[in-house]
């Protein structure tokens, strides 16, 4: 029985992740569940894993839910000690880091401390802390399994590889639901349609950072940590139909990826089982239906997050934090239409030339510069 725990497991991915370990009963069991306030699906779910331990990151949900799970021996815990406990709780064998944002890095290199192997999914964790969070993961012997689907085609396209050089990454990009339009047309785009993604199911935040292509800027420096490849060697390519997943070009020209359904469950499936395969319940990839995968090179300058993204990865040290800040900030203001769609990257770009630029920043000095970061927006926007 392989023990796991999930932090933010009423999202789009923990939801998806709980639906895994429905279709494999008997060989995985929940130990441990978090979510941010959503305490009435977090309350559902305790009642039918029945793990040792939930945690609300909202202090006040965490004392309601405490009194609504009294008839159990659920315990039920708040805060950031609250994701901490679930990150390392004992019984555990892995943690699908399934929370969103950089409020994920503690609990994560906690885990990967006592020796829990990753399985994640919360990218904004491995942008800001990588250079901490690959080494560690190194030195504690634990797998940093990609949840991403870009990232888990990758990590399937390399099974097998070992010592085999990559020549590029060829990281997907679906294009988000603004594919093919001009800056113009972007200007006066409202939430509702920035939330419309084409082909996947996501929490808010993804889906917006998908419309921007934000998302994929975040993807590049994730597949950067996990796969050890210089900047140059990750080349994005939107890919509309959502079919190819990612692939790797080694340095015969061979291009291996991974195809199938848009479905999260599979690389979920994948991380928890890796290096073996299950069966997924799910539709199948039909590719008579699909007919025709189509390529085109990103517009870097209608979608100038992206290459802000490049340019954060460039420069390092701190500039990857200063870029998620930036953007986790803009996105939240965004959807509270505080700003529109097209400020979000200008918020990116003004707060990279303005916040302090550190090198090698320390857990603590990434949790400074997110405040800097924050507090410099706060004082322009
Ligand atoms: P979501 O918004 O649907 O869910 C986020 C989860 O985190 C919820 O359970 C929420 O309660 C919890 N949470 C939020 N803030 C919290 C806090 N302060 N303390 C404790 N819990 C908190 O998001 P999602 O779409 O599932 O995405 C989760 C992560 O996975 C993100 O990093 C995202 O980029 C990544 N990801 C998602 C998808 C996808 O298909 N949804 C695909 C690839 C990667
Ligand atoms: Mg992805």
């Amino acid at each position: 029985m392989k023990k796991i725990a999930i932090l933010g497991s009423t999202g789009s991915i923990g939801t998806q992740t709980l639906e895994v370990v429905e279709q494999n009963k008997t060989e995985l069991q929940v130990v441990a569940l978090s979510a941010g306030s959503n305490i009435s699906l977090l309350e559902k779910q305790a009642r039918k894993y029945q793990p040792q331990l939930v945690a609300v990151w909202d202090e006040k949900k965490a004392g309601e839910l405490k009194e609504n799970l009294a008839d159990t021996d659920i315990k039920v815990l708040a805060g950031m000690e609250g994701l901490l406990s679930v990150a390392t709780i004992e019984s555990s064998d892995i943690l699908v880091t399934a929370i969103v944002g950089m409020i994920g890095i503690r609990p994560t290199i906690a885990a990967i401390e006592s020796g829990k192997d990753i399985a994640l999914a919360n990218k904004e964790t491995l942008v800001t802390a990588g250079h901490i969070i690959m080494p560690l993961a190194k030195k504690c012997n634990v797998k940093i399994l990609p949840v991403d689907s870009e990232h888990s085609a990758i990590f399937q396209s390399l099974n097998g590889e070992k010592g085999n050089k990559i020549d590029k990454i060829l990281l997907t990009a679906s294009g988000g639901p603004f594919r093919g339009k001009s800056y113009e047309e972007l200007e006066n785009v409202k939430v509702e349609d920035a939330l419309k993604h084409p082909n996947w199911s996501m929490g808010k935040k993804i889906t917006i950072d998908s419309a921007t292509m934000v998302n994929k800027g975040l993807e590049v420096m994730e597949a950067k940590w996990l796969f050890d490849v210089s900047l140059g060697q990750i080349q994005v390519v939107v890919h509309p139909q959502s079919v190819l997943h990612s692939a790797v070009q080694f340095m015969d020209g061979a291009v291996i990826g991974q195809m199938g359904t848009p479905d999260m469950r599979l690389p979920i499936l994948y991380a928890l089982f890796y290096p073996n395969r299950r069966t997924l319940y799910a539709e199948e990839l039909d590719l008579f239906s699909i007919g025709t995968l189509t390529f085109e090179r990103p517009d870097m300058e209608t979608f100038f997050g992206l290459s802000l993204a490049y340019d954060a990865a460039d420069a390092g040290g701190n500039m990857p934090t200063v870029f998620n800040a930036a953007n986790e900030k803009a996105v939240a203001m965004f959807l509270d239409n505080k700003i529109k769609f097209l400020e979000i990257p200008e918020i990116i770009a003004e707060s990279m030339q303005e916040v302090y630029y550190q090198e090698n920043p320390s857990l603590e000095e990434i949790l400074n510069t997110e405040k800097a970061t924050y507090e410099f927006i706060e004082s322009r926007w």
